[in-house]
Parts: structure tokens; sequence; C-alpha cells
């Protein structure tokens, strides 16, 4: 299991200090969540303003 960041991101990268695992890093054109590390953890989608990452 792993968080996957959807078409919905906006790149405003208020995800990306919040992840434990530093597994979020900006794409082009959105972020995206490495899933070989992702823990799962849901603080992502804490903090997403437009709630984009799901799990999968
Ligand atoms: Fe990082 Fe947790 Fe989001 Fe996975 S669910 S990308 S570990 S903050
Ligand atoms: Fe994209 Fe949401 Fe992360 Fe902002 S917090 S970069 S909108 S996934």
């Amino acid at each position: 299991m792993a968080y996957k960041i959807s078409d919905d991101c906006i790149a405003c990268g208020a995800c990306e200090p919040e992840c434990p695992t530093d597994s979020i890093t900006a794409g082009d054109p959105i972020y995206v969540i490495d899933p070989e590390t992702c823990i799962d953890c849901g603080a992502c989608a804490n903090v997403c303003p437009v709630d984009a990452p799901k799990p999968e």
C-alpha cells in the first residue's frame, strides 16, 4: 500500500515537508510519491488543500 497523488494536485508543496520518509518530490507538473518508501501514514493527505493524495 502507498498513497498516490492525483491530478487534482496544484503543486503547492505543502505535503513535501510533512512526509516522515521523504517520499514526496516535486514532479512535472504535479508532486509525486515514491511507492517504495511511502508508509501509508496519511500525513500528506491531512495537509493537502485539494485532497489529492489518496490511498491506493
Ligand atoms: Fe509520506 Fe505518509 Fe504521504 Fe506516504 S502517506 S507519502 S509516508 S506523508
Ligand atoms: Fe499537491 Fe496537495 Fe501536495 Fe499541494 S499538498 S503539492 S496540492 S498533493
